[in-house]
Order: structure tokens, then C-alpha cells, then sequence
């Protein structure tokens, strides 16, 4: 069977002939099947991929091939294909076909990748152990007994497993980084406003951005090469131009900070404290500046991303009421009791107490104590975050204060589960870049990741600094 390295690797197999689109599509297909007790695929294209796969064979061939030819890609299930379903992994949506693609999609097949299937996530990509699916728990591939995280954690765990080359996922708290890390793989989070959003189904439009879960940093960095930039479909985008982010290299004059508090965290894993102090000496001998810094609202940063986005949610969601397409309830008998009854039957626990919860941090009453003071504590901790970076170039933290965690040890107290999202949220809050990159194991034997963030727009020196640490 063909063993995957990268992107750049396969290209070169592909063209001397030591593999084709076909057979890669063919036995992407069967371990998936193989894997099916993992819950990773909600379905998987085999029609249309077999269909790309052919084509892109004779485009190798003719030598006309894209930048992406036979790269195998699973898409989360909130990102939209034309003509083959998207659920968000939500009830409300089940059998729900898309009429159009998404811009990623459209730029990932016209450099001729094949997409694969649609991976499993929580519902409206709430939470952070995909247990809030409306179609069953994924396991994590590194060890079945814990959570691949989430909410993209079909997407990591399907990288993980080796059934995908690549995968995207969609983070708004930390839902590409944070799966990343309890499943080994790279995952990185683009500016806010570098990717397009169109065709993604919004969570919290604000904070969401799509990006990549791959095997290397490389990878990641060609991938968001050709999903990033202007879209005339998403006002949000910005027009800079796009950087070759595959030709990023190491600066060794770069200033790093690290935030002393969240090293302090008495929450956080000893082995993943022990990794990044590590690497803050070794970075130090090459003679970087390393400094720890303060950051007083780091308490303030979940309860900011949870008032704001479930206030964005409790509006996204509204759109959902059984009447234009979706779930409608068989037990309605009139209008009102069709929106009531397909909303309370059709969306999961999670979802339905983030709306209740946003819905009332919007009303009347509340709104200048909760919506309105998250909004200023919002541009509190985006001042003081690119005040940090008038000073340094990066921002390295942990990914996540622990790693992956078994099945239902967190489902009773969800502010327990919030608080998985601590190192996370910074760089949604404020729109900044930031990658987790696998760092290491802990005793264990269970992975953990590193993360870095940088000044919005610099995803260029944001892959160059996690190359070098890999490499470390
Ligand atoms: N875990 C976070 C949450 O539950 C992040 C979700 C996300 O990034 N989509 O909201």
C-alpha cells in the first residue's frame, strides 16, 4: 500500500508513476470501511472521487495537473459540496444536500485534489470532544478509549489514521487546533478574514475561519497557499495578496513570547509544561529572545469567547425552523408549533443551551451586562494582544492543558469542557494566526501540541517558526 510522507512527495510519486489517483482513491476508500468502528466518516464520495480520480490520472498524464493533483481531502461536515450532503453533524440538517461549493472546495478541486467524504463533527462544530455529534462519538485513532477533540475531531482523527492526505476543518475557539493536538497532527487556524467563509456553516461569523489538519507543517502551508485570499462571496476576506506560504523560512533574529500564567496554570499537564520549557532553552541557546510575559486577562478570555459566540449562534441558528429546508417536526399542527417542535427535536442538548444562553445575553435586559461588556472586554484583549506583538514576533503556548481525555469524563459539567478552550480562544478573540504543531507524548504515550500565534496576516513567519521548533 502507498505510504503517505507529503504533499510534495506524492506529487513526485504520481508523475514518475509509482502511484495513481485511482488506486490512492481505492485504497483510501477501503481503510476507511477498515476503520469504520472509529465513527471518523459521516460518508464518504465515493462516486465523485472516483470520478476526479480519473480525471486528475489523465491530467498527470498530459502533464496538466494542478498543485493538488490526487491530494485526498475530507472535509468537515459544516463545509459545503455542491450536490453531496452537509449535515453539521446536526439532526436539523440530516439529509440536507448543498446546492453550491464552498470557495475552498471550488479552489481545492481546481488544483486537483479529490475530496473524499465528509468527517464527523459536534453539532454546529460545538464542543471539544465530538460527543456532541448528533451521529455517535469518534474515536481517537491514537487510542480508542479517548476523544479526538473537537469539534473537528473527525477531521484530525481521520489525518491521524492515515485514510486522508489532508483535511479541513473550521475553528472558532479552537476547533482545528485543539484535535490536532490529541490526535498528532498539525492543525492551523488562519487570520480572520484569510480564508473565505462562503459556504461554511456560520457557528459564530466572527470568530469562524477553515483551515487545515495535515501530517506537516509543509502541507499545511500549501494548502492554506490556495485556500486563502479575496472572495467576492465573502466580504470578510481581505484582498492582501497571498504569501508563498510553502517558501517560509526560519529567521533566526525572531522575539518569542510566552505568557507566564498560562505556563503557571496549575491545570496543565506536567509533560507538556516540561516540553515547552525545554524548548524555550533550546530556543534560547540558538540565542532567540524568549521573555515571559504578563497577560491579566487570560481569566477573562473564555467567558468572553462563550458570551460572544453563542449570542452570534442564537442569530445564525434562528434560520433553522423546519420551514425552508431542514428538519420539520411531524408533530406540528401550525406555524408556531413548527418552528417550536423541529427546533426542540431537531437541535442536540448543546446546541439548544448555547441559543438559550445567547438569546438571553441579547435581550432587552441583559444585553449591556453580558453582549455589550464582552464586546469591550473583545477589544481589551485585542489591544493588549498586539501590544505584546509591538514586542515580539510570536506567541508560543500550549495548545491545550492536557491531553486527550476519555469518553464522558467531561460531559456532566460543561463549564469543565469550556475550560479545554483556555490556550485556544486568545487567537479567535483577537483574529490572529496560530498553529499547533505535535510536540510530543506524554507518559502516557498519549500526543500533545505546541502552539504558536503571530501578528494577523503573518502566516509566513508563523510557518517558518513551526518549522524550526519541529525541527528542534
Ligand atoms: N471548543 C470550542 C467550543 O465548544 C470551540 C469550538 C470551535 O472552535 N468550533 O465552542
Amino acid at each position: 500500500m502507498y505510504v503517505f510522507k507529503s504533499i510534495a512527495s506524492l506529487q513526485n510519486d504520481l508523475r514518475q508513476g509509482n502511484t495513481t489517483c485511482k488506486g490512492l482513491v481505492n485504497a483510501c476508500l477501503s481503510s476507511i470501511e477498515e476503520k469504520k468502528h472509529l465513527n471518523i466518516f459521516l460518508e464518504t464520495f465515493n462516486e465523485s472521487a472516483l470520478k476526479q480520480a480519473d480525471l486528475v490520472d489523465a491530467k498527470i498524464k498530459a502533464g496538466t495537473a494542478g498543485r493538488l493533483a490526487g491530494v485526498i481531502i475530507a472535509l468537515k461536515d459544516n463545509i459545503c459540496y455542491k450536490n453531496h450532503k452537509v449535515s453539521s453533524a446536526s439532526k436539523i440538517l440530516e439529509n440536507f444536500t448543498s446546492l453550491y461549493s464552498s470557495t475552498v472546495v471550488e479552489r481545492l478541486l481546481d488544483q486537483d485534489a479529490i475530496i473524499i467524504g465528509r468527517t464527523n463533527c459536534d453539532e454546529f462544530a460545538m464542543g471539544s470532544s465530538n460527543e456532541n455529534s448528533a451521529f455517535g462519538k469518534v474515536l481517537n485513532p491514537v487510542n480508542e478509549k479517548t476523544v479526538p477533540g473537537g469539534s473537528s475531531g473527525g477531521s484530525a482523527a481521520a489525518v491521524a489514521a492515515n485514510l486522508v492526505h489532508v483535511a479541513l476543518g473550521s475553528d472558532t475557539g479552537g476547533s482545528i487546533r485543539q484535535p490536532a493536538s490529541f490526535c498528532g497532527v498539525v492543525g492551523l487556524k488562519p487570520t480572520y478574514g484569510r480564508v473565505s467563509r462562503w459556504g461554511l456553516i456560520a457557528y459564530a461569523s466572527s470568530f469562524d475561519q477553515i483551515g487545515p489538519l495535515t501530517k506537516t507543517i509543509d502541507d499545511a502551508a500549501l494548502v492554506l497557499e490556495i485556500i486563502a485570499g479575496a472572495d467576492e462571496f465573502d466580504g470578510t476576506v481581505s484582498s492582501k495578496p497571498v504569501a508563498e506560504y510553502t517558501k517560509a523560512a526560519p529567521n533566526k533574529k525572531l522575539k518569542i513570547a510566552y505568557i507566564n500564567d498560562c505556563l503557571d496554570n496549575e491545570a496543565l499537564d506536567p509533560a507538556i509544561k516540561n516540553n515547552i520549557t525545554k524548548t524555550i532553552e533550546k530556543l534560547k541557546q540558538q540565542g532567540y529572545t524568549v521573555d515571559g510575559v504578563d497577560f491579566k486577562e487570560l481569566e477573562y478570555l473564555v467567558p468572553t469567547y462563550y458570551v460572544l459566540t453563542t449570542a452570534e449562534a442564537s442569530s445564525n441558528l434562528s434560520r433553522f425552523g423546519g420551514v425552508p429546508y431542514g428538519y420539520r417536526s411531524k408533530n406540528a399542527t401550525d406555524l408556531e408549533s413548527t418552528f417550536k417542535k423541529s427546533r426542540t427535536e431537531g437541535f442536540g442538548k448543546e446546541v439548544q443551551r448555547r441559543i438559550m444562553l445567547g438569546t438571553f445575553v441579547l435581550s432587552a435586559g441583559y444585553y449591556d451586562a453580558y453582549y455589550a461588556k464582552a464586546q469591550q472586554v473583545r477589544r481589551v484583549v485585542r489591544d493588549k494582544t498586539l501590544a505584546i506583538f509591538k514586542d515580539y514576533d510570536i506567541i508560543l503556548m500550549p495548545t491545550t492543558p492536557g491531553v486527550a481525555f476519555e469518553h464522558g469524563s467531561k460531559t456532566a459539567d460543561p463549564i469543565k469542557m469550556y475550560l479545554e478552550d483556555i490556550y485556544t480562544v486568545q487567537a479567535n478573540i483577537t483574529g490572529v494566526p496560530a498553529i499547533s504543531i505535535p510536540a510530543g507524548v506524554n507518559e502516557q504515550n498519549m500526543p500533545f501540541g505546541l502552539q504558536l500565534m503571530a501578528r494577523p496576516f503573518e502566516e509566513e513567519l508563523l510557518l517558518a517558526t513551526a518549522k524550526h521548533i519541529s525541527a528542534l
